[in-house]
């Protein structure tokens, strides 16, 4: 269960870094941003400005980060 932590783990243009169970750096390559997000919190704008029409909202590094969690990604090195 803890084998995804302190692994890097590419997701489309995101790079999902797992620091702790439920708790990531992502960072997105595109603009090189670096975020911090949970299951249910994540602290780019997308995600701020969606929360407060949505409370169960979930920008993308949500998405990646549970796709993780989830055990639907594999590390980048791995074959
Ligand atoms: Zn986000």
């Amino acid at each position: 269960m803890n084998g995804y932590v302190k692994q890097p783990f590419m997701v489309n243009d995101l790079v999902v870094y797992p620091e702790s169970p439920g708790r990531a750096r992502v960072i997105d390559t595109d603009c090189r941003y670096e975020l911090e997000t949970s299951r249910d919190s994540c602290t780019c704008c997308t995600f701020r400005f969606g929360s407060m029409r949505r409370r169960d909202f979930e920008c993308r590094h949500i998405k990646a980060l549970k796709k993780v969690l989830n055990g639907e990604i594999r590390p980048d090195y791995l074959p």
